[in-house]
Parts: structure tokens; C-alpha cells; sequence
């Protein structure tokens, strides 16, 4: 028997029970009633006294914003729902562990422009505001989410335009923030539009919280503009089977029949999805919504929230669950996002047991070892009669693939070696 979805029932909570359905289902309402204060909160939440100090301690240093939708999903009664320790507070946000680091994926330092990262050879994102409409309590962008009020600056875009058009490697822009999606529908059309007069921009990417804590925002106007500037992909985060609802599924729905691909990206949190079977049965949901499973972030270290990591070797656990257990499209990549702006890393069990030239020793997911003969008299791809191969713009420049392609050697930069050798190399 299918899952069911989980019902938002905003009509048994005494603050909104009154609320016209008209009125719930526009997104400008929902953020207009976003709780974002105590006594707000305390009207969906029953707060005890310890709670109410430790959320005005916390609320000092950052903000709070759900919106009436998301907090339908809280659980009253129960402090482990995860919806609820998404969204709101606690003191633990407060403690700056020993391995926290401000801006750990170095997003501002690899900035040409303001709001602009551009750190892979052939894409970059843009930040186009700092605001949300939900404030997830595990953002790793909090540093700057919520912090200043403003959409970025049009003269702060046109630089970021500026930058991308003189820059013809860029083939890829993904627009996050915030959450772009907070913009009103012509300035959304407008960024795209302006990206569009970019000949060498060939995918836009959007990600967006919207599908998951404001479904209504997804309207028929929206996907009406974002069908006039296709190939654009919008990649949302879901985090739990709880918040796979009718109202996220309608809003999935309205983006795929707009011909929009979606993607999931989640994040592996503490208390939240760190089991294996929460994270199937949300793949699975996924799937059901047409939306494809895409990245599990490990955890990264930004600040105030280090309640939430988990080990690394729990994300490995959920993938080997995974993996030829169920359908390989539920399956996605985990990744480390490397502090110090070293990007997306991989992280797999290990499939490969061992090898000679002649064979390859391989594990499937059921423990079956088995081997693969190589043929022995393969030559390899001739580079020199492939057009692709002469390609500039398709050959690595970089990294481990440039080694395998032209051979040398990568040196880190700091070796205490470095010293013994009177610069001579
Ligand atoms: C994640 C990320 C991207 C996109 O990475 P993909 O692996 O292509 O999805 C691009 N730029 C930055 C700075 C990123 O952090
Ligand atoms: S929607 Fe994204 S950017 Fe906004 S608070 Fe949540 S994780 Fe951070």
C-alpha cells in the first residue's frame, strides 16, 4: 500500500482556525502571518518557561520566521518532531563549537562579485537575496541569511551579469540565496530574462525552499514565467517524509507540468533524518512528487549548528541502504562540502574489493563478490581523431582528470619540505 502524505490540518490549531482558505492558500498572506515572534509562536506552540528564556536568548542573535503553512506541521506535543526542530530555535544555537568556521565553504572568498561564487571551472552561483520565508534552523548560509533586509541591489546583479557575460566558461547558473523565490514574479523574470540575453548561459538552476515551507508560492503565474526561459531546473529541500504534504505534492506537480526538472537536495541532520528508513521512505515520497533525489549534504561547519552533525560514516550507512536496495533513481549522490572551499566530495561505500590489469574484484549491495575480466587488448579512446577531444572548452584544466590527461603533479601548498629545499625544486 502507498505512504500516505502528511495532512496539514491548520484548522485545528486555534490560531488559524479562523482563517479563510483563500487567505491560507496565498503565499502573500503566509508570509505576511510568518511567526516570528514569542508570543506568536506560543499561540501554535505551548512554550514552558525554560523554552520561552531560551528562544528570547537565542532570538538576540538570529531571526526566527515560519510561516503559518510549515508550522501547521509542528507537532504540539512532541519536541523531537522534526519539523519543529527545523524551525524553531533553541539555545544550542548559541554555542560556537571548536570546529565551527564562519564562512566554511569560502563562498565569500571565491567571490569576483558580490553575491557571485564562482569556484567550478564552468558554473557559478548567484546570490540574488538574503531573505526567506522560513529561517531553517540548520541554514549553513546563516551568516548572511536574514541579516540584511534587502533584496541584492540591482547595481550589485548587473555586476553579476556583467561578470558572467565576459566570462564564457560559465554555462551553468545556479540561483540561490535566501531563497529566490521570495522575489516578486517580475523580478524573478527579470534575473532570468537578463541571464537568458547571456548567448554562453546554457542551464539556469534554481534553488528553493518554497516547494517544501510555502507551497502556495508556487502559482500558474510563476510557472508561466519560468516556462518562458527553459532549460531551468529548480532543486528544492526536503528533509523529511513529514513534509512531503498534498500542498508540496500540487506544488511539485505544477513545476513538472511547467516541464521543469526537480531535484532534491537534503541535508543529513541529527535527530531529523539520520536513519536509514527515514531517508528511504522520503525517496520514495520523492519520487511519488516527481522529484529527483539529487545531493545528501553532509552537515557542514558553519556556526550554530553543530547540534545538528552527524559522523560522516552515518551518510555512508544511509547510501549502502540505498543502493540496490531500491529504485537507483532514489538513490542520491552523499557529498562533503569541503571546508575551505574545496567543493563537493563524494562519499561512498567502498564497491571495489580489488584488481589486476586482467580482472576487477567487485561487491554488489547483497555481499555477492564477483569479478570482471578486462579485455586485454583495449587501446583507449584516440584522442586525436575525436572532435570533442579537441574541444577546448570540454577538457579538464584542472585537478586529478588534468594529471590523468597530461600527466605532472599537484603540490599542496604548505609542506614542511617546502623549507629543507632552498627553493630549489
Ligand atoms: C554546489 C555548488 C555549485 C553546483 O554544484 P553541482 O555539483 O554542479 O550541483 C556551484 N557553485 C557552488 C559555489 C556550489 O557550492
Ligand atoms: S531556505 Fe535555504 S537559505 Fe533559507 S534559511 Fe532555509 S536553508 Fe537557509
Amino acid at each position: 500500500m502507498k505512504r500516505q502524505y502528511s495532512n496539514v490540518d491548520y484548522k485545528s490549531i486555534p490560531l488559524f482556525k479562523d482563517v479563510k482558505e483563500e487567505d491560507w492558500n496565498n503565499w502573500k498572506w503566509q508570509m505576511r502571518n510568518a511567526i516570528r515572534d514569542i508570543p506568536s509562536l506560543e499561540k501554535v506552540l505551548p512554550l514552558s518557561d525554560e523554552e520561552h528564556e531560551h528562544l528570547a536568548k537565542t532570538l538576540k542573535k538570529f531571526k526566527m520566521a515560519i510561516t503559518p503553512y510549515y508550522a501547521a506541521l509542528m507537532s504540539k506535543d512532541d519536541v523531537n518532531c522534526p519539523v519543529r526542530k527545523m524551525a524553531v530555535p533553541i539555545l544550542q544555537e548559541l554555542h560556537i563549537d571548536e570546529s565551527d568556521l564562519s564562512d566554511p565553504l569560502h563562498e565569500d572568498v571565491d567571490s569576483p562579485v558580490p553575491g557571485l561564487t564562482h569556484r567550478y571551472p564552468d558554473r557559478a552561483l548567484l546570490l540574488v537575496t538574503h531573505e526567506c520565508s522560513m529561517y531553517c534552523r540548520h541554514c549553513t548560509r546563516r551568516r548572511i541569511v536574514g541579516e540584511t533586509d534587502e533584496d541584492m541591489a540591482r547595481g550589485h546583479l548587473e555586476k553579476a551579469f556583467e561578470y558572467i557575460a565576459k566570462t564564457p566558461e560559465i554555462r551553468d547558473i545556479v540561483i540561490s540565496g535566501g531563497d529566490p523565490l521570495i522575489l516578486s514574479d517580475s523580478r524573478i523574470d527579470y534575473i532570468l530574462t537578463e541571464l537568458r540575453k547571456i548567448d554562453h548561459v546554457e542551464i539556469i538552476r534554481i534553488g528553493s525552499r518554497m516547494p517544501v515551507v510555502l507551497p502556495q508560492r508556487i502559482t500558474d503565474d510563476l510557472c508561466d514565467i519560468i516556462k518562458k526561459h527553459h532549460p531551468v531546473y529548480v532543486n528544492t529541500h526536503f528533509n523529511h517524509p513529514k513534509e512531503i504534504t498534498e500542498e508540496a505534492r500540487q506544488a511539485c506537480e505544477k513545476l513538472a507540468n511547467a516541464g521543469v526538472q526537480m531535484g532534491n537536495q537534503s541535508v543529513l541532520l541529527k535527530g531529523i533524518n539520520d536513519c536509514s528508513n527515514i531517508m528511504k521512505a522520503m525517496m520514495h515520497d520523492l519520487l511519488r512528487i516527481r522529484v529527483k533525489p539529487y545531493y545528501i549534504y553532509q552537515c557542514d561547519l558553519s556556526e550554530g549548528i553543530s547540534h545538528f552533525r552527524t559522523t560522516i560514516s552515518k551518510g555512508i550507512e544511509i547510501i549502502e541502504n540505498l543502493r540496490g536496495h531500491t529504485t537507483g533513481m532514489a538513490v542520491p549522490t552523499f557529498v562533503v562540502d569541503a571546508p575551505g572551499g574545496g567543493g563537493k566530495i563524494p562519499v561512498m561505500p567502498d564497491y571495489l574489493i580489488s584488481q589486476t590489469e586482467k580482472r576487477v574484484v567487485l561487491r554488489n549491495y547483497e555481499g555477492m563478490i564477483t569479478s570482471y575480466t578486462q579485455p586485454s587488448d583495449y587501446q583507449g579512446h584516440k584522442t586525436s581523431d575525436c572532435s570533442f577531444c579537441s574541444d577546448e572548452s570540454l577538457v579538464a584544466k584542472d585537478g586529478v582528470a588534468k594529471l590523468l590527461n597530461e600527466g605532472g603533479t599537484i603540490i599542496p601548498q604548505s609542506l614542511r619540505r617546502e623549507s629543507r629545499t632552498n627553493g630549489k625544486h
